[in-house]
């Protein structure tokens, strides 16, 4: 089968290719691309991690054309959200109920073809049903999956004050939910003031500009945060620990590949403060079937997420909007050609 598929290679130079796809493996399915989200993981892909090019996009959703032998929880024509990486079944960690930690699992990053494409090869076991939704809130589940990691490792409560730190799709989506937990406070700090509407619109009591106020001031402001969500650069850290209660949690997504991944902590502040510091890594992709019903009941809008659709042959202009486009931009989706409508 004869598709389209887009290639990044460090710097941000992206192309388009025809690759022939073979039929599915055993274990194998061969998806149709509905939609597929750009991530801030594929602008660090572009900015430093291809030193050749690669096939990219892992938020998708999809629709089954061809299947395996042995694949079989969906059929051709289920409509599906990718994992993008799968825990393995048959490992310690997983046999002992750890899932969660096994890394040797199915996923697709070495396909042929990715989620920028008409189609694309991927084992079965990454495969889940989304049937009877908008393909717009099943391209979400991936980075919703993720916004769910980091609500259980911050363990939100009943009562709990909660801050979240940047309002990028991940921070937004974890309003949405930390506004359903909890009938304390959320609120929401990002540097930059364009997206506070957006923490607001999702569920916020409050938002801030860290340009404007600190967030130990913040933090001084609700008497302490008993959770904390930080979807930011390591940087802010310092900073959190300062704005979490007695006894907070802390859960921290964020990576710096531009060296700044070390930073001194006031180890005496966390010991005392009886505070801890949480990683939340969500790989492997779990939380799907959360996900999607938290975005098919529309505690997670889609449409308040996605902020702009491109088709496929336009995926640099994509990329480059999700690069330059700071203020105003949310979710990226982009489009196989012929399923697009202006
Ligand atoms: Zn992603
Ligand atoms: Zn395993």
């Amino acid at each position: 089968m004869k598709v389209t598929a887009a290639y990044i290679q460090t710097p941000f130079q992206i192309s388009l290719k025809q690759v022939d796809l073979p039929s599915p493996g055993s274990d194998q399915a061969l998806i149709e691309v509905l939609a597929c989200g750009v991530c801030g993981h594929d602008i660090e892909i572009g900015e430093s991690l291809a030193s050749e090019p690669r096939a990219f996009g892992h938020e998708i959703a999809g629709v089954v054309r061809e299947i395996g032998e042995n694949v079989k929880h969906v059929k051709v024509g289920d409509q599906v959200a990718l994992e993008s990486s799968s825990f393995c079944c048959d490992c310690d960690l997983c046999r002992n109920g750890r899932v969660d930690l096994c890394n040797k699992g199915a996923g697709f990053w070495t396909g042929l073809t990715m989620g920028f494409s008409d189609a694309m090869l991927v084992p079965g076991r990454c495969l889940v049903p989304a049937p009877d939704m908008d393909v717009k809130s099943v391209v979400l589940a991936e980075p919703c999956g993720v916004a769910v990691d980091m609500i259980k490792t911050a363990e939100i409560g009943l009562t709990d004050k909660v801050l979240v730190v940047g309002a990028g799709i991940i921070g937004l989506m974890g309003i949405a939910i930390a506004r359903r937990l909890t009938t304390g406070a959320v609120v929401a700090v990002n540097r930059s003031k364009g997206k506070l509407s957006g923490a607001m619109e999702l569920g916020a009591d409050d938002a801030f500009s860290s340009n404007e106020i600190s967030i130990p001031e913040i933090g001084a402001r609700f008497g302490g945060f008993d959770k904390i969500m930080i979807t930011a650069p390591p940087q802010v850290i310092p900073d959190c620990i300062s704005a979490a209660a007695y006894g907070g949690y802390i859960a921290f997504i964020g990576s710096d590949f531009k060296g700044g991944g070390v930073v001194p902590i006031d180890t005496h502040a966390l010991h005392f403060g009886k505070k801890q510091l949480r990683s939340s890594f969500a790989s492997p992709a779990m939380y799907f079937p959360q996900a999607l019903h938290l975005l098919k009941t529309g505690v997670v809008p889609a449409d308040k997420i996605i902020s702009h659709t491109f088709p496929l042959s336009q995926i640099d202009e994509a990329v480059r909007v999700m690069r330059e486009d700071r203020e105003t931009v949310r979710k990226v989706i982009v489009i196989p050609d012929s399923k697009f409508k202006a």
